[in-house]
């Protein structure tokens, strides 16, 4: 996937989808298990919450009344392995107890709503903050909205692009000014940002190795003191 704007950010976009190819995030088969998928993931990597995941699955609760009735005790020992489960299953009852109260198991009728309607609701439940909530917008609801997270400050920031502060918001309409709003596009950018960091731009990055340390401020810095 390409994309033709000049600018930095939207063509370092092209240089990460030719370098890594197709991403085809998120991982899960329909938009509720996808929403469970952003709180289960909260502190933990994906390997864990989708054992929890798949954990629910095979108890039939991928449904919103399903979460919303089971018992907080008996559902925190089925997400045991997301980690920190006790909160989790707090936050999985009231997001499914915010979706029942309005529309019942319809949650594809809960995402059809404008992204600023839909953002303010989600926020409003508690245990689900701006990143969370920006992932089940983009990947359950598929609407453009970048989700910011620690990797994507940390690449752009050691590339030289983006606001010099840590305001999610900042950061968030800087992507919004410099990408074009396309689903597919914010869905992809995250999942090779997310990949690259993982790979190349760890805490420690490996810049010896990156493909994009001749056009990186700190891979540059850092290579020309080695
Ligand atoms: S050159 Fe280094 S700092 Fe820059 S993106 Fe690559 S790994 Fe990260």
């Amino acid at each position: 996937m390409h994309i033709t704007q000049q600018n930095v950010t939207s063509t370092l976009f092209n240089k990460l989808s030719t370098h890594y190819g197709s991403q085809n995030w998120w991982p899960a088969t329909t938009p509720f298990e996808m929403a469970l998928g952003a709180i289960l993931t909260q502190s933990t990597n994906w390997n864990n919450a989708s054992k929890a995941l798949a954990n629910l699955e095979k108890r039939g609760l991928l449904s919103p009344s399903a979460i919303d009735e089971i018992p907080h005790g008996r559902l925190s020992i089925i997400i045991r392995p997301s980690g920190y489960y006790n909160v989790k299953a707090t936050r999985l009852k009231a997001f499914a107890n915010h979706i029942c109260d309005s529309y019942g198991d319809d949650f594809e009728s809960y995402l059809r709503r404008p992204i600023d309607v839909l953002r303010k609701e989600l926020l409003s439940v508690k245990g689900i903050g701006k990143e969370t909530a920006d992932a089940i917008i983009l990947y359950a609801g598929n609407k453009a909205i970048f989700i910011i997270d620690e990797y994507t400050k940390r690449l752009f920031s050691r590339i030289g692009q983006g606001p010099a502060n840590e305001i999610y918001d900042h950061w968030q309409t800087f992507f919004h000014i410099n990408v074009p709003r396309i689903t597919e596009v914010y869905n992809e950018y995250h999942a090779l940002i997310v990949e690259h960091c993982k790979i190349s731009c760890n805490s420690k990055p490996k810049c010896d190795t990156c493909f994009l340390s001749g056009e990186c401020q700190t891979g540059k810095q850092i290579l020309s003191q080695s």
